[in-house]
């Protein structure tokens, strides 16, 4: 095994809708893909995928353009000789983590990430963690999670992040002031937006996870009222609730009016005035309206179908619906979890299509037969449906771009209204 650097330097309750189930070919990223946006929100973590030179290309070539001083992940290597059992895998990979422990005091907390090799030869990472915990704490803390392609899609990494982390999360004394928790990773900028709306709504204190600090850990306890910022989070949402954590049932910051009713749901569990929530929210929903008109005479009555893959398109095909009226010809959603975006669902027209899991064959059947105006999918399809004179949008630019919150709704609407001016301008 050899470590490899990658980088250098408001809604109404209706009946459940009617889902389309598939089981077929996927194509989707794994979810070692959420390595992307996770090492930038926690600064001082590490994520060590343990995996083999496919996985290492994946979140290289993912990563890009990004440089670092010092890299913020990288690939223990599986070879052929941890492949064919004749090396000790553990002991390879504690050299790898104490080498690189040693190397970078900077690190105080490491992601052991599990991938399909890891998986294939049943090397056990959470012992792992727990062994390497034991060598290293206080000092850095060793978790472990599995970003495998086996059956995940690539935001579940981010999911399966989350969810390992909140078992370390402290616990909150039994007298503790009521808190309310942000869960999923935001930009920084949208999360700084959201702090001072909620500064001026009276709503406090307010955590966010992940943290920008792996020493900074919000607590958790009976106390803590926790709204979902991505809907892609079930299992830390899980793992939330056997802390004794409450949700808050919200729709999606997505659009204005998606984040007025995310906002609504922490005002009402605050008692907030409504009056009050009126005057702090009037001059961000504005500019918000202002910023979406722009595109909605681009967007109007134009077509989009969802393929599935990020797990935002039930959000997004309410927000592309209602705030920039547009037609949804189908929502795919690799999972659909009717409880958290139920508020999402009960905005939709009650005759929406959806489907959920994929055979992509047969979507895109349905897709080339639609002939939408604009097709969200990931980027294995994009390249081919782009050359059948389809427009596309990759759905992993909504994982990279911030799009949550009122300042970012015209840059959410652009994203949808640019692909549709570049075909545009290739047509004349
Ligand atoms: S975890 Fe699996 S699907 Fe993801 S890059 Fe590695 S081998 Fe491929």
């Amino acid at each position: 095994m050899a470590m490899l650097d990658l980088q250098k330097p408001e809604a109404s309750c209706a009946s459940p809708p009617e889902i389309l189930r598939e089981r077929g070919q996927r194509e989707v990223f794994c979810g070692l893909t959420g390595i992307i946006w996770l090492h930038r929100k926690i600064q001082d973590a590490f994520f060590l995928v343990v995996g083999s030179r496919t996985c290492a290309h994946l979140i290289q070539s993912a990563a890009g353009v990004m440089i670092f001083a010092e890299p913020r992940f990288a690939t223990a290597i599986i070879d052929e000789r941890d492949l064919a059992g004749l090396a000790d895998a553990n002991a390879e990979l504690d050299r790898v983590v104490n080498r690189l422990l040693e190397r970078r005091p900077d690190i105080k907390l490491l992601f052991l990430v599990g991938s399909c090799p890891s998986e294939v030869i049943k090397l056990d990472l959470s012992r792992a963690a727990q062994r390497l915990s034991r060598s290293f704490e206080p000092r850095v803390r060793v978790l472990n999670y599995s970003g495998s392609g086996i059956e995940t899609t690539f935001t579940q990494g981010e999911d399966a992040c989350l969810a390992a982390l909140v078992p370390s999360l402290p616990a909150a004394p039994a007298t503790a002031p009521r808190e309310l928790l942000v869960v999923g990773a935001l930009a920084d900028v949208v999360e700084d937006q959201f702090k001072r709306i909620f500064e001026r709504l009276g709503i406090g204190p307010v955590r966010f996870m992940p943290p920008r600090s792996a020493l900074d850990l919000p607590q958790v306890g009976p106390g803590t009222r926790y709204l979902l910022a991505q809907p892609f989070l079930g299992d830390t949402a899980r793992a939330l609730d056997d802390r004794g954590a409450k949700w808050l049932p919200a729709a999606f910051p997505l659009g204005a009016e998606g984040t007025t009713a995310w906002l609504r749901a922490a005002a009402d569990a605050w008692g907030v005035d409504p009056e009050h929530f009126g005057a702090v929210t009037a001059a961000h929903r504005a500019r918000a309206e202002t910023a979406l008109a722009r595109y909605r005479a681009k967007l109007e009555g134009k077509s989009v179908f969802f393929f599935p893959d990020s797990q935002l398109e039930v959000p997004l095909a309410r927000f592309l619906t209602r705030e920039m009226g547009m037609r949804a010809v189908e929502v795919g959603t690799p999972y659909l979890h009717r409880q958290h975006l139920a508020a999402d669902l009960a905005m939709l027209p009650a005759d929406q299509a959806y489907s959920e899991g994929q055979h992509v064959d047969n979507q895109l059947d349905r897709c080339r037969a639609a002939r939408p105006d604009i097709t969200v999918c990931g980027l294995g399809l994009a390249n081919p449906l782009e050359a059948e004179g389809l427009t596309t949008k990759w759905s992993i630019e909504l994982l990279f771009t911030p799009i949550q919150g009122y300042e970012q709704a015209g840059d959410l609407a652009e994203l949808f209204a640019r692909p549709l001016e570049r075909r545009a301008r290739l047509a004349a």
